[in-house]
């Protein structure tokens, strides 16, 4: 147990690490789901395959949270079109996610700043404490999927994600290039260190399809990502096509209006997951 500390006269007994896991589990005792969803590099479309999984999701009628942890470089409230801000439970002085939607909510630093061009500068602790703060003191309620978007590379944020939920199951986001899967080898190790559970990896932008013939031109070269999934004898659970609507619909904050959906795969490998630790 953390020593009592005097503090301006005051005695403060800090809980321990112990009893904060405790609330913070309490607090998700009502997710079915959590998934993770991590990512070597930045930019190779992490936060769009979160929020594109949540919205196909929410649609299928599933009701869906998700938590950004992303602090220095939120992207899901923007992919969202959210612009609401989070709001406190005058009953039990719990945060209140921002509705994005019937079946969709959202916590993120950004639902917090008057500015959102402001920075957040933070170091390690102050990142912690938030995180923890976003599992334990969020009214997530009865959820059936929690889907947390971090930022690329394996720092204090995942840690204190891993740490904090130790039931979330991992999915790796890359691209077929090299520059990101060199990365994505160390989020998977990063991962086997730390134990925890990851469903396999997710292919974004693996190939255009030519809007005349339908074929499939793989831009960036085929069969890395399905290599690198083999190698940590992890599935490869989807590949996602560059598609302009998708882009357009991210840059106008719209993303729950696109239609296609190759994300299936990662809910029923979930799902699987989940009753195999039944
Ligand atoms: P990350 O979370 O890995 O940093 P984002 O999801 O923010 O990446 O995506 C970066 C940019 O790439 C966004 O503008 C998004 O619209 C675009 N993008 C991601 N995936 C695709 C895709 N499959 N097709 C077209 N644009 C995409």
């Amino acid at each position: 147990m953390a020593s009592c500390s005097e503090q301006q006269g005051q005695t403060t007994i800090p809980m321990t690490a112990a009893m904060q896991r405790k609330v913070m589990s309490e607090n998700l005792k009502d997710v079915r789901h959590k998934l993770f969803v991590m990512s070597g590099k930045g930019g190779v479309g992490k936060s769009s395959v979160t929020v594109n999984l949540a919205a196909t999701l929410a649609a299928q009628g599933f009701n869906v949270g998700i938590l950004d942890v992303d602090l220095h470089g939120p992207s899901v409230p923007h992919l969202l079109g959210s612009h609401g801000f989070v709001r406190v439970d005058n009953e039990d002085g719990k945060l209140v996610p921002v509705s994005c939607g019937e079946r969709l909510s959202l916590i993120s630093i950004e639902s917090f700043l008057e500015d959102k061009d402001a920075a957040i500068i933070w170091r390690g602790p102050k990142k912690v404490g938030a995180i923890q703060q976003f599992v334990a003191g969020v009214k997530w309620g009865a959820l059936d999927y929690l889907l947390i978007d971090s930022p690329p590379g394996t720092g204090d944020e995942h840690m204190t994600i891993l740490d904090a939920i130790p039931d979330a199951k991992c999915v790796v986001v890359t691209t077929p290039q090299e520059i990101s899967l060199a990365d994505v080898r160390k989020a998977l190790d990063f991962l086997k260190v730390v134990k925890a559970d990851v469903l396999g990896l997710v292919e974004n932008m693996s190939y255009v399809s030519c809007p005349d013939c339908g074929r499939k031109i793989y831009l960036f070269g085929e069969g890395k990502s399905e290599e690198a999934a083999r190698r940590h004898s992890l599935p490869l659970l989807a590949q996602m096509p560059i598609d302009p609507a998708l882009a357009a619909l991210t840059d106008d904050g719209r993303i729950e209006d696109f239609s296609g959906s190759w994300l299936d795969p990662v809910a029923d490998a979930l799902e699987k997951a989940e009753k195999r630790a039944d």
